[in-house]
């Protein structure tokens, strides 16, 4: 097992969760005022409603930001580096952060554009990750 502190699920996180074992990206969206959010929590942080809904993302995004990780994170984590990690901007309208895979990471590029996949990490957690797709 790798040491990785990986994210828990939580009671408003878990549909979120659940979402991503079944293949699915999906965010909330508050009935009250109309926002997109993101990410999962009890009330809406625009307006304090207790009206958000989960909708379903297309999955697709672009790159606002990005970084190259050169190092792992620990010594004996060496396959986890180069990789490119960065902000996801979703077609939705959500900003998430997430891993871009990609072959040539000297490639990548603000405003690349990507789709969501989901790579399994143990029994419960799976974990959305972006796909870079070709220019
Ligand atoms: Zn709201």
């Amino acid at each position: 097992m790798k040491h990785i502190t990986y994210p828990r699920s939580s009671l408003d996180s878990e549909p979120y969760w659940d979402g991503c074992r079944r293949g699915e990206l999906r965010y909330q969206h508050c009935g009250a005022c109309g926002e997109v959010v993101f990410h999962p929590r009890a009330l809406c942080p625009y307006c304090l409603a207790d009206a958000l809904a989960w909708r379903l993302s297309t999955g697709r995004a672009r790159i606002y930001s990005f970084s190259i990780q050169y190092l792992p994170l620990r010594p004996d984590d060496g396959d986890a580096a180069p990789r490119g990690l960065g902000i996801a901007e979703v077609d939705e309208g959500f900003h998430m952060f997430a891993e871009f895979l990609t072959d040539d990471l000297d490639s990548l590029a603000i405003d690349d554009r990507l789709e969501v996949v989901f790579e399994q990490i143990d029994e419960q957690l799976v974990l959305p990750k972006f796909k870079v797709l070709p220019r």
